[in-house]
């Protein structure tokens, strides 16, 4: 099953940053994404399928806007 991620959304990956965080945020999604490890802040840039593959969960879903 696809996970469904969005832009903002804190994902958790099957392997961590080496600099101990394993929780990251999508700073762009798109056919390329980057990621910033929410450790060191660092942004790494992966392609979306790599992505989907390696997250293990999200945690954190940004806000839907329902208005408009
Ligand atoms: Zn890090």
């Amino acid at each position: 099953m696809e996970q469904d991620i969005r832009l903002g959304d804190i994902v958790v990956l099957k392997k961590g940053h080496p600099c101990g965080e394993n929780k990251w945020q999508i700073v762009r999604f798109g056919a390329d994404c980057k990621i910033k490890c929410l450790g060191c802040g660092r942004i790494v840039l992966i392609d979306r399928p790599t992505l989907k593959k390696k997250i293990k969960k999200v945690i954190e879903r940004q806000n839907e806007e329902s208005a408009g």
